[in-house]
């Protein structure tokens, strides 16, 4: 692209007056109006003009959605319009007409336009693969906060318009989604580039080319507070050399806000809109924001957030899903699990008759795989999972540090840090859990004492921590190949995970910041080892079935020695090894 781009935020709108063959006369006369401060095309006062955060002015931001042949962000003569395209104001969503045009409605002094990109065409993106479908139209600019919002961007121009490039999208496709990246620093991404990035771009180099990732999404807490952290992390998420699409987080915020309104104001400068959709194959996507900020008050001097999406975004979510076909699978991308959302009853309502739906947050950095039903208000004959996403982050990269100086960061309910890969294909979908540093294989830990005496093997637990499990998941264990038996669902910590808590109050605590406290895991099994182990050493194994039907396996050696009172060499200490 050689676009000088007006602001860094509205790359994919504007055609700016005198750089465009097309209707030059028009934009001339726009152009004048626009320098002589005449520019507003109409000023419908609808109410009050207060001076407050939610002017009620609008007016009306006009332009075209086009077919970018040439790719460089400009409307030539030949390059036709689009008719039948989205765009969106944030509530309402206009479409295009046979010339590709659109007509929206706005608020004269803080607006948002963007345009839900179709499938088989693609907005720009940037160096780092952020795809730029959002013009903010804020004549003034932000209000002053610590991070920097969106500069003036003037009064709006004559056409506000989204080049696409047309580029075929298959049924079935890959997306690469990250939890939590979250880092408080540059230390923090070089751990995200070390951890994460460069091995997953290598296995990505080594897919075949059509079954390549075709973009990415980071589901909120992009940073950990410092805002100006989002460029250098852009910049190494970007080595993946994937469109990526980023959700906003409660750690993404311009906390110096006073309301929700303004909270977004950086995220909006360096991702564009906090709430938006697309299309990717024949799957709608819809981003949405459900954080609200209540800004500093005198009850909460560092101020307060919630989940929720309010009203507004409701709206939207309304039109958009009115314009997607009901058997189409759509796929809603947030931050805080929905269960915790305040108005979760009023996005079900929205979604329920929809045969295909499926949700991801990450926010709590425990993993859970979980179908929504009547304990979380889901009263729907159609299934829904959400998925509460395994974090990058892991547990904020604490724990002890391996032989690179990177934490282990194991999250608290026992799974590793890490990300997934989901495959779609059409309606249908598969998610590969892909931990950190540990082969793919690796998707649940067996805890068991390293030995047990003869006596002790049938009081002696064996647990399971499967990583993907839902409540539902048939989990079972058997001993050197013997038959299987059901292991039950248990809530509590991971036994792993409470020894690596407790190693730090030890005599010789690791290196590493302080892990969380352990918390219940939600996807625990265990049982009893059978009475009659023989000397020697056996093999556990463990096996599961995931929500895809699929089956994985893994195994946990223990030995079992001689009863203490049988054998001299054995004592009550080392049989009580373990737990
Ligand atoms: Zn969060």
């Amino acid at each position: 692209m050689s676009v000088t781009k007006p602001t860094p935020h509205s790359y994919a709108g504007v055609i700016r007056l005198g750089q465009t063959r097309f209707s030059a006369a028009l934009s001339l006369a726009a152009f004048l109006a626009t320098t002589m401060g005449l520019s507003v095309p109409t000023l419908a006062a609808t109410g009050t003009h207060g001076g407050n955060t939610h002017p009620s002015e609008t007016i009306k931001a006009t332009g075209v959605v086009f077919e970018d042949r040439d790719g460089d962000g400009l409307r030539d003569q030949e390059e036709p319009g689009l008719s039948g395209v989205r765009v969106s104001n944030g509530e309402t969503i206009v479409t295009t007409d046979d010339q590709g045009r659109y007509e929206i409605e706005i608020d004269a002094k803080d607006a948002t336009v963007f345009v839900i990109k179709p499938r088989d065409f693609m907005t720009p993106t940037d160096a780092d693969g952020l795809p730029r479908f959002t013009y903010s139209h804020k004549p003034e600019g932000s209000p002053p906060t610590q991070y920097a919002g969106i500069a003036p961007t003037g009064p709006l121009p004559a056409s506000v318009d989204f080049p696409l490039v047309r580029r075929p999208e298959p049924n079935r496709f890959r997306v690469v989604m990250f939890g939590d990246t979250q880092p408080r620093d540059l230390k923090e991404v070089d751990f995200i580039a070390h951890d994460v990035v460069a091995p997953l771009a290598a296995a990505e180099a080594q897919a075949d080319p059509e079954d390549r990732a075709a973009f990415g999404v980071t589901l909120g807490d992009v940073v950990n507070d410092d805002l100006d952290v989002m460029p250098p992390l852009n910049a190494v998420v970007g080595r993946l050399g994937l469109p990526w699409y980023n959700v906003l987080g409660n750690h993404d915020m311009n906390y110096d806000s006073p309301d929700d309104s303004l909270s977004d104001e950086t995220f909006e400068r360096i991702y564009g809109a906090p709430y938006y959709a697309f299309n990717y194959g024949p799957v709608h996507f819809v981003v949405l924001d459900d954080v609200i900020w209540s800004g500093i008050g005198p009850d909460r001097p560092r101020g307060r957030y919630k989940g929720g999406l309010g009203e507004r975004q409701l709206t939207f979510l309304r039109h958009d899903l009115a314009g997607v076909p009901k058997e189409t699978l759509v796929v809603f991308l947030m931050h805080i699990p929905v269960w915790e959302m305040e108005d979760r009853e009023a996005f079900y309502r929205l979604i329920e008759d929809r045969p295909h739906t499926l949700s991801f947050s990450a926010h709590t950095h425990i993993q859970e795989y979980r179908l929504l039903g009547p304990e979380e208000g889901w009263t729907s004959p159609h299934p829904h999972l959400h998925v509460n996403h395994v974090t990058v982050c892991g547990s904020w990269w604490t724990g002890k540090t391996d032989e690179n100086g990177i934490p282990h960061t194991t999250m608290r309910d026992g799974v590793p840090n890490g990300y997934s890969i989901v495959h779609f294909d059409g309606p249908n979908y598969v998610i590969d859990f892909k931990p950190a540093r540990r082969p793919a294989s690796h998707q649940m830990t067996i805890f068991a004492p390293d030995f047990v005496t003869v006596a002790d093997a049938a009081r002696t637990e064996v647990l399971a921590n499967i990583f993907t499990g839902l409540k539902t998941t048939p989990v079972q264990v058997r001993i050197d190949g013997g038959d299987w038996i059901d292991l039950t669902r248990s809530s509590e910590p991971d036994p792993y995970y409470v020894r690596l808590k407790q190693a730090e109050t030890g005599p010789n605590p690791p290196d590493g910041r302080p892990l969380p406290n352990p918390a219940a895991s939600p996807h625990l099994w265990k049982g009893t080892l059978p009475a009659d182990l023989s000397v020697g050493a056996h093999t556990i194994e463990v096996r599961f079935v995931d929500h895809f039907n699929r089956t994985f396996t893994d195994r946990r050696i223990i030995r079992v020695v001689p009863n203490p009172a049988d054998a001299d060499a054995q004592t009550d200490e080392q049989g009580q090894n373990g737990r």
